[in-house]
């Protein structure tokens, strides 16, 4: 276990150092961007050890692994970034362990999130998923989709949209990566006008520099993290 413990920090510091060179390329700083750890590939003892190695933003992508995790790591100060699809009948046991949704990728899945909301008196913080690459696996709205939903969105009385989450293709390089990224950011400036969005999640282990460059302000980073890991 200390052995992974001191893998994990090495990795951290040096995903941090990745983070923080790329923000100066475009005149930002590192502490700008949040790092959410994606912890769907390793035990409860390994997710425990990044946020002790001081990462206490995690994200998951499947609400079993979500529940199960938060339920083993309830003791430690984390905040739970969903970051998969989620179905609407999952809503009601997943939605009270979510700091933020990044995730958003439907009307119905919006409405049903709001009404449960509003029945538990809170509010959510979600992103909302842009479907960049237009390829037919990928969740998330079509850039038109979003622009003529967001104004019934943005008046749901609990749900606050921060901004827009995405996902490059899988068949592209970087520089499709890249621009899939400068998409995402030219939409978030227009439909800002609609409603202030601050947030771009978009950047994972594989093209999180190229992101940043591009405007992200918080990546999600698994496989990086965990090199070297026995
Ligand atoms: C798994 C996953 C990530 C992290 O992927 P890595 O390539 O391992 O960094 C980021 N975002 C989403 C939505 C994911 O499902």
């Amino acid at each position: 276990m200390s052995q992974s413990l001191s893998i994990i920090r090495d990795n951290l510091a040096r995903v941090r150092e990745r983070i923080d060179q790329s923000a100066r390329r475009c005149g930002r700083t590192g502490s700008d961007v949040c790092l959410v750890a994606v912890t769907k590939y390793v035990s409860n003892d390994v997710a425990a050890a990044v946020v002790s190695a001081g990462c206490g933003d995690l994200g998951e992508s499947r609400p079993q692994e979500l529940w199960q995790k938060h339920e083993a790591l309830s003791a430690l100060d984390v905040r739970w970034h969903f970051i998969g699809h989620l179905q609407r009948n999952k809503v009601r046991r997943t939605l009270p362990m979510v700091g933020l949704l990044h995730s958003a990728d439907s009307m119905r899945l919006i409405e049903e999130l709001n009404q449960e909301c509003v029945r538990l008196q809170r509010r959510l913080p979600v992103l909302l998923e842009v479907n960049i690459s237009g390829e037919q696996a990928k969740h998330g709205f079509s850039p038109d989709e979003l622009e003529n939903t967001l104004p019934s969105i943005a008046e749901l009385s609990n749900i606050e949209v921060r901004g827009l989450m995405a996902m490059a293709g899988l068949e592209g390089d970087l520089d499709d990566a890249r621009r899939e990224f400068r998409a995402v950011r030219v939409l978030r400036d227009r439909l800002s006008k609609v409603t202030p969005l601050k947030e771009l999640s978009m950047g994972m282990s594989g093209d999180f520099e190229v992101a940043i460059e591009e405007g992200a302000t918080i990546v999600r980073v698994g496989s990086a993290l965990f090199e070297g890991l026995p």
